[in-house]
């Protein structure tokens, strides 16, 4: 059987997606879902069960449909939460959300197109003919398809040292991935412990540390030390930014940001207000600005754009205040045995000064990969025989702005789509629900377009 669609891949793009060509396709369609996570539909973010593992967005943003934007607030009012002012919904609870919908979607089958999800792994993909796609499953199967979305997500970032510096004896004390469940009872009480990497990922990790009993002491280090700021209390209005009227370059637009702010504008007010420019003021920028932007910017940009929850900063900030968490900003010159721990030798940031920590474990937090390719076999695959074309400056696939893939020589690939933060390099702000859910309703009626055979829809992603 030859399917109209295959979505691959089972976190939240893919679910967006499947819910929009549900809409949008008749009944004699057919779509296979490829997905190898146990928790279909939940993906890294949305699968944890700890109720301080919170959206950082208001739950009022995080409608899986754009056009209904009160959906999740009526699913969590009709679960007896109480979503009052800009409530940060459970993580957990939103995974649940978006399996509920998804599964009232597919019940009503009688006039929907028909969905199979298929639990493996796509190992690689061929495009034998101009005809159809087939994917190689981990389950000896192959699956061919017409019309085909990469919802992929990104991987978990590389530990920020080569593992041939760790010593062997010490491999085991190195927590690579902490979203594998399971690392967490293996920590005593009074183990200390150094985590690399300081934002979002690195704030979850502490509080479940400290739920599941851990009383030790945590170090925290980062090449910057920063650490995300959190949202208000009370949302500011947005604020519409001042950008140079001829220039693009990241010191001016960020000279302009200061100076608005000097002038009394609230700076969270401001980042809202860049939000919905930020696509088009990416595509501005040539690849020599956008790579000054990830070299000086990115991470004050992360700390202000990606925002914690108000409850999860008053749990976190006491920690920092009693000298529970470290933060230091620096560079690992050395890992190496001591006494039988882990002994960090790492150089201070600004200063030739090095300096030492024993601890107990490592934990890696350096959060996820910045779509890159590196985590998955299949994008590998695929890179390597021109299937796709990776982004010029390593933000994922080269994807035009129709989220169609594009090959190594630029040429558009007509029924291969990616969806999510892979799309970066076109994008930018490509990684959170507000974002993707627009991308994957655009991408659904691309498909739902050219299935029907109809003329090119006038609905473009942002170009
Ligand atoms: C911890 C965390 C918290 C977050 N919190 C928020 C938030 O509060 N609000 C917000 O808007 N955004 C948040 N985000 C951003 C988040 O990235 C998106 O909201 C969204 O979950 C991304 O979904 P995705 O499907 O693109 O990727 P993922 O969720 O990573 O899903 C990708 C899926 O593809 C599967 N897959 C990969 N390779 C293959 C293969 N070869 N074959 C088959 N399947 C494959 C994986 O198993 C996985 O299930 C958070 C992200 C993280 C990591």
């Amino acid at each position: 059987m030859t399917y109209d669609v295959a979505v691959v891949g089972s976190g939240f793009s893919a679910i967006a997606l499947t819910i929009n060509l549900l809409r949008q396709l008749g009944p004699e369609r057919s779509i296979a879902i490829i997905g190898d996570d146990p928790g279909f539909g939940r993906g890294t973010a949305y699968r944890s069960e700890f109720y301080l593992h919170r959206l950082n967005v208001p739950a009022a943003r995080m409608s899986a449909f754009p056009d209904q934007p009160d959906d999740f607030l009526n699913w969590l009012k009709e679960k007896g939460r109480k979503p009052i002012g800009d409530y940060f919904a459970a993580r957990g609870d939103y995974g649940l959300y978006l399996r509920d919908r998804l599964a009232s979607l597919i019940r009503k089958r009688d006039d929907r197109v028909a969905v199979d999800f298929i639990k493996a792994k796509a190992t690689a993909c061929m495009m034998p003919g101009e005809a159809d796609v087939e994917f190689h499953l981990d389950n000896d199967t192959v699956l061919r398809a017409k019309h085909v979305a990469l919802c992929l997500g990104v991987g978990n970032a590389e530990m920020p040292i080569a593992s041939d510096l760790v010593p062997q004896k010490m491999q085991h004390r190195i927590i690579q991935n902490p979203w594998r469940l399971g690392w967490l009872s293996s920590i005593k009480p009074d183990d200390d412990i150094c985590i690399l990497g300081s934002g979002l990922t690195m704030i979850d990790q502490v509080l479940s540390l400290r739920s599941h009993g851990h009383r030790g002491k945590i170090h925290v280090i980062s090449r910057r030390g920063l650490i995300p700021h959190a949202h208000a209390t009370i949302k500011p209005e947005p604020v519409e930014p001042r950008l140079p009227a001829e220039s693009r370059e990241i010191s001016e637009i960020l000279a302009g940001f200061r100076s608005q702010v000097r002038e009394g504008a609230d700076w969270r007010g401001l980042m809202d207000g860049l939000r919905h420019r930020t696509q088009y003021l990416w595509q501005e920028l040539n690849d020599a600005q956008r790579s000054r932007f990830m070299r000086h910017a990115l991470a004050w940009w992360n700390i202000h754009r990606h925002r914690l929850a108000p409850p999860v900063w008053s749990r976190f900030r006491p920690l920092i205040e009693d000298g529970t968490v470290t933060v230091h900003a620096g560079f690992i010159r050395e890992i190496r045995e001591a006494d039988g721990r882990i002994g960090i030798r790492f150089r201070k940031r600004g200063t030739p000064e090095t300096h030492e920590i024993a601890v107990d474990w490592i934990v890696n937090c350096t959060g996820m990969e910045r779509a890159g390719i590196a985590h998955s076999p299949l994008l590998q695959q695929m890179c390597e025989t021109s299937v796709i074309g990776m982004d010029r400056l390593g933000l994922g696939v080269s994807v035009d702005a129709r989220s169609r893939i594009c090959c190594p020589d630029g040429t558009v690939r007509q029924r291969l789509y990616a969806v999510g933060a892979l799309t970066a390099g076109q994008f930018w702000e490509i990684t959170a629900v507000p974002d993707i859910r627009n991308q994957a309703k655009q991408v659904a009626e691309e498909i739902a377009g050219e299935l029907t055979g109809g003329a090119e829809l006038g609905h473009r992603q942002s170009a």
